[in-house]
């Protein structure tokens, strides 16, 4: 504990001062980085972290991981430590140590001492860091529990008993944001409220996978998803259809989430599934997003050209929505004229037009994409192909000097082209349209912070010898701690399988031919496959073999 303690916070001291300097000196908005050398920075207390070139992650995952011990925790509840922007790290030789983002605030150290029945010893840290901090340690269940079993509702209840019973302060509307405060700790992109027989099971996604969060009485899911549906502004009379819709809300630490909400009638109620779209998400460039270098050079290059449609396609959740935004970013904003249709939009852009789907409307992918073509455009996104009207419209606007961005659902980028063949597109349009296809899958990261060799599976091992050609039985993975919520992986990033439409897949695709032979003149081209770009990773120790296997196999293979 000494020795980290030390070296930790004072680093965190002269990152403070830095930033009020920096901050003076280079007049920086908060948001964004008005200079050259750091592109797209976002200039929160960490950003500027990075700037000065201090180790910012480390820096932070060992504040996570380390500290705070759980019985100086103990001494000082989450009210206290919010109030002084102050978390107690541990107790040693009878002193609580604290860090705090003003230690001379001798009000606060006095209240602290007097809560603890310690004598405590500041140390300075960035307030960002603490409530960070603080956000992460303090556990909310028992709050939810608490609120949760002063739910009281009579057996028969009507509709608009829930409306009157679900006002802001009611326990219902306390538990329900405190299940969503612990997903935006978790880190969790999702939230699944499940009734089964004999409980309401909550589960968050957190990095792609599910994960188990807490059960509760199944007494307490129709207040719960009828609050919920208040909220979305949805039929809370109608139990028996499926229902979407959206609301924001502030979370504890006072982000402003915006929640898209899908209901379903099942055997045993109604269950909701919370997708949680965060404002202060960042659009990436596209060289963070994963791509090998010789796949991104190829993909940029599909990007110059002026007109013809470029496609990414892999299941939902795969990132293609984050790949359409970072393309989009890199493309000219100003001297061209871009439109969007999207459902929903996720972030807002300047200098681009960004429409959303409306079915109620009237306004979906086809008919908004018959508009936007009225209204000169150069460069068009749609969210999404899923029907033979918005393809065909997609694939004229291609053909008639426009660039036109838009994801489809296939397994691989061979599969794109035959799926819009499937929709009836004529093979000639497809060739003459089609500049590319990326297909990605998200893989998780191993955890830095708990990753160790371990031997594993067989199959694993053959797996990774037939895409790298190297004989390995040892593999890195995370054996789950603190700082990865015990999921033995830490963040995201894609992988890829980039398809150029060459004059010879052209002839191909003109003169009728298959997808294996498609593949097969794709890979000779030097298409990486996506489960070879995923060993890849696994060389690079990024991630694990069986990830790769799990997101990236497909039975054709
Ligand atoms: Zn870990």
């Amino acid at each position: 504990m000494g020795a980290l303690r030390l070296s930790h916070f004072e680093d965190a001291v002269l990152v403070h001062d830095q930033l009020s300097m920096t901050k003076k000196l280079l007049s920086i908005e908060k948001g964004q980085s008005k200079i050259g050398l750091v592109k797209k920075v976002n200039v929160t207390e960490r950003g500027i972290v990075k700037m000065v070139d201090l180790p910012s992650e480390k820096h932070r995952s060992r504040l996570r991981k380390h500290l705070p011990q759980p019985q100086a925790l103990q001494l000082i509840p989450e009210a206290m430590a919010r109030k002084y922007t102050a978390i107690p790290l541990a107790v040693h030789e009878g002193i609580l140590q604290v860090a705090i983002a003003n230690p001379a605030d001798i009000f606060a150290l006095e209240a602290l001492a007097s809560q603890s029945q310690m004598r405590v010893q500041p140390e300075a840290a960035s307030a960002e860091e603490i409530q960070e901090a603080i956000d992460f340690n303090y556990q909310s269940y028992e709050e939810i529990e608490k609120q949760v079993s002063n739910i009281s509702l009579p057996s028969e209840t009507t509709d608009e008993q829930v409306r009157l019973d679900t006002v802001t302060d009611a326990p219902v509307a306390q538990a329900l944001s405190l299940i969503i405060d612990e997903a935006v700790k978790a880190r969790a992109s999702d939230i699944h409220l499940q009734p089964e027989e004999d409980k309401l099971r909550v589960r968050h996604r957190i990095d792609g996978a599910l994960h188990d969060m807490l059960s509760l009485p199944l007494a307490t899911a129709f207040p719960l998803i009828s609050r919920i549906k208040i909220l979305a502004n949805m039929n809370i009379a109608d139990h028996h259809r499926p229902q979407d819709g959206q609301f924001s809300i502030k979370t504890k630490g006072h982000r402003s989430i915006d929640i898209r909400v899908g209901t379903m009638p099942t055997v045993y109620g109604e269950m909701a599934a919370l997708r949680l779209l965060d404002k202060s998400r960042a659009i990436m460039n596209l060289s963070e997003l994963g791509f090998l270098p010789e796949s991104l050079a190829k993909y940029e290059e599909m990007l110059k050209i002026p007109f013809g449609m470029l496609l990414i396609s892999g299941p939902t959740g795969a990132g293609k929505t984050t790949t359409l935004y970072s393309s989009l970013n890199c493309l000219d904003l100003t001297g061209r004229n871009i439109i969007t249709i999207e459902d929903p939009v996720e972030y807002r852009f300047c200098n681009i037009n960004q429409a959303q789907v409306n079915p109620r409307a009237g306004l979906t992918f086809a008919s908004g994409l018959r508009s936007i073509l009225r209204l000169d455009p150069d460069v068009i996104l749609v969210g999404e192909i899923r029907d033979a009207e918005t393809a065909e419209i997609a694939i004229q606007s291609a053909l008639t000097g426009h660039l036109v961005l838009s994801s489809i659902h296939a397994n691989d980028a061979v599969g794109v082209v035959l799926r819009l063949l499937d929709l009836d597109i004529e093979p000639f349009l497809v060739s003459s349209a089609l500049i590319g296809v990326v297909a990605q899958r998200m893989i998780r990261q191993i955890c830095p912070d708990c990753a160790r060799p371990v031997d594993v599976p067989f199959i694993e091992q053959r797996a990774y010898s037939k895409e790298t050609g190297e004989e390995r039985n040892q593999f890195l993975y995370g054996s789950g701690c603190k700082s990865c919520a015990h999921t033995g992986y830490q963040g995201r990033t894609g992988i890829f399988e980039t398809l150029y439409i060459s004059d010879e897949i052209r002839t191909m695709l003109l003169n009728g031919t298959t997808a294996t032979q498609l593949r097969t003149q794709a890979v000779k081209e030097g298409m990486i496959p996506l489960i070879r770009d995923g060993m890849l990773k696994v060389k690079a120790n990024i991630t694990t073999p069986s990830e790769v296997l799990r997101s990236a196999y497909s039975v054709d293979e």
